[in-house]
């Protein structure tokens, strides 16, 4: 069983969905498990929100729907760091195949650290569940601006 937010072993944290009764299934949803408390407070918060729209308590117009194969690509790429990090570590020019099992630890250690830590942060961040198979909007993972080719395009503009 996985954690719903950062795919680590799940450890005992789940939720109920106290909308059914004790005896209906739905109650239990099974993969609604989570490896810590912070996770288990994400999906919370993710969800709450979630209803809280469906419902209209609250507006819609800010939801950004992120396909989750994006989230998990977008904390990848930040994972290029720790990677590099600790290769520099055990030095660049040692080819892989002479890689003792601790070093390859070592790097295979900074690389899933640094991967479940970017799900964990991205779901903390997000105010809603991704959704697959919706349309995708821009990750939030990715630095803000990263696509424009100028410095301060509006100031162009206003030339
Ligand atoms: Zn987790």
């Amino acid at each position: 069983m996985k954690c719903w937010v950062c795919s680590r072993d799940a450890r005992g944290f789940g939720h109920t969905d106290n909308r059914y009764a004790v005896v209906d299934p739905r109650r239990y949803p099974i993969d609604w498990a989570f490896c810590s408390s912070r996770c288990q407070a994400a999906f919370h918060a993710l969800y709450g929100n979630w209803v809280a729209v469906r419902r209209g308590e609250i507006g819609s117009e800010e939801v950004t729907v992120v396909d989750a194969s994006e989230i998990e690509r977008a904390s990848m790429r930040r994972c290029l760091r720790a990677f590099g990090e600790a290769g520099s570590a055990i030095g660049f020019d040692k080819p892989l195949g002479q890689y003792t099992e601790a070093e390859a630890l070592q790097v295979v250690d900074a690389i899933v650290t640094c991967y479940t830590e970017a799900m964990v942060e991205h779901h903390e961040a997000t105010k809603f569940p991704p959704v697959r198979g919706m349309a995708p909007v821009p990750d939030p993972l990715v630095v803000p601006f990263a696509d424009m080719t100028s410095e301060a395009p509006w100031e162009e503009a206003t030339r």
